[in-house]
């Protein structure tokens, strides 16, 4: 039976940072991936462009663990420490909107890519198409794989992920082998995922994308606020401000109404919104009010504001009265759908929960139960915001344990 210092569970990023520093400390290293290839969900991201980083990384836009246990880990290997790594495996990085940082190619292929050759050169042994089937603690580890084989291991490294997407390899496993070896999980939700709705005009304007402000209300009391990208679809609203607020809206869906409140104008307020569309009726002529505002609005939305603001669509603009105008800007600035679920488990680009950090030890992320036992990546109680934080969630945390990992 193979022994190694240490073995590393999933090659997803958290799990091949791990390997690749504990190797570069000296250890013979096993990394064990169920899949065929290293990174499956890595090449995912950022829409198939990675958005690896942020530069404005804070404890703030992190949820679960507490502010301390996150600001230990992140400290340890920041933003500007994970960008020098990248840059010293050869990948050139840029910086895009809100201190998003992608890499220059604009393929996360490079990213995965530059770390499976860092694997490689540093002598890490990577098990392809491997399933841990169960891990057991017999004075050193023993890890169970699919293929009726086991390895030894001194130290074991578990970064197999949360629940989110699945069908990319995150099944939970390493969830279940915690929790069996006396581990603790906080709830288990999705967050960064679409939503459904009871009203159903999404549907009448599916795929049209527009840029929102949102604001989140539970029984009438804001819970969350977010501008970016909004995407109405056949169920519901998708895209990055809708999946923002997922995290916060999960926990208090069964017990209170959960409703949008979009803005679609969020750059400006009621009285410059009413100035521009008075220009527009005074200019209109002859033109109806779909007509006259067609250059302000998506088409397909224009009849779902004409019905909110109770007027008729082929109404002469110019005949539009003030209050009626003025319920059009209303309209624009506040519609409002009411959630009536969150989209599956594998929709969602993260999970929110997973291994309850009282019993992770900030320093190190060893556990505080079982000796020789670390945690890394997405399987810690600890999800980030859109734009990066998920992935440096996944650098730091697997640095930091393949730095502790004896
Ligand atoms: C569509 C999508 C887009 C995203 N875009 C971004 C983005 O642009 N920026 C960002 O910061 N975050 C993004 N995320 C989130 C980010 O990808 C995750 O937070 C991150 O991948 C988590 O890393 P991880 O290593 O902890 O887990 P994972 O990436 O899930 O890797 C876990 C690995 O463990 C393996 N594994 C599981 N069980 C076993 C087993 N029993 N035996 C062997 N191997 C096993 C899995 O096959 C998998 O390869 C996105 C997520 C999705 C789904």
């Amino acid at each position: 039976m193979n022994k190694y210092n240490t073995a590393v569970i999933g090659a997803g990023p958290a799990g091949m940072m791990a390997a690749i520093i504990a190797s570069q400390n000296g250890k013979r290293v096993a990394l064990i991936e169920k899949n065929a290839q290293p990174g499956r969900k890595l090449l995912a991201t950022g829409n198939g462009r990675c958005n690896l980083t942020n530069k404005y990384i804070s404890t703030g836009r992190y949820h679960g663990a507490s502010p301390e246990f996150i600001k230990t880990v992140l400290g340890q290997f920041n933003q500007t420490a994970a960008m020098k790594f990248f840059n010293n495996l050869g990948l050139v990085l840029k910086e895009e909107d809100n201190g998003r940082i992608f890499p220059r190619t604009n393929q996360s292929s490079s990213v995965a890519e530059v770390m499976r050759l860092a694997l490689v050169e540093h002598g890490v042994h990577i098990l392809l198409n491997t399933q841990v089937k169960a891990i057991e603690r017999q004075g050193v580890w023993k890890v169970l794989l699919n293929n009726q084989s086991a390895l030894k291991t001194d130290s074991l490294i578990i970064a197999t992920g949360g629940r989110a997407a699945h069908y990319l390899g995150s099944t939970g496993d390493g969830l279940y082998w915690a929790q069996k070896l006396g581990h603790s999980l906080t709830p288990i939700h999705a967050a960064l995922v679409p939503m459904e709705t009871v009203e159903t005009w999404p549907k009448e304007i599916q795929g049209i994308k527009v840029e929102a402000g949102i604001r989140a209300t539970s029984n009438d009391n804001k819970i969350g606020e977010t501008t970016g990208d909004l995407l109405f679809t056949s169920y519901g609203v998708s895209g990055t401000a809708a999946m923002a607020l997922a995290g916060s809206i999960a926990p208090l869906l069964k017990t209170s109404r959960v409703r949008l409140h979009i803005d679609l104008f969020p750059d400006m307020t009621k009285e410059e919104l009413d100035l521009i569309i008075l220009h527009i009726f005074q200019n209109a002529g002859k033109r109806t009010l779909r007509g006259s505002l067609i250059g302000l609005l998506p088409d397909r939305i224009i009849p779902v504001v004409a019905r909110f603001a109770k007027l008729d669509e082929h109404k002469q603009a110019g005949k539009i009265s003030h209050a009626n105008r003025l319920e059009i800007v209303r309209v624009l600035k506040d519609i409002t759908l009411t959630v009536s679920k969150l989209r599956p488990m594998k929709e969602a680009q993260v999970t929110a929960g997973g291994i309850d950090t009282r019993e992770i030890k900030p320093q190190s992320l060893e556990s505080k139960l079982m000796k020789g036992l670390y945690f890394a990546g997405e399987i810690i109680d600890v999800d980030g915001d859109s734009g990066g934080f998920n992935l440096q969630w996944a650098w730091s945390s697997g640095h930091l344990a393949g730095m502790s990992a004896e």
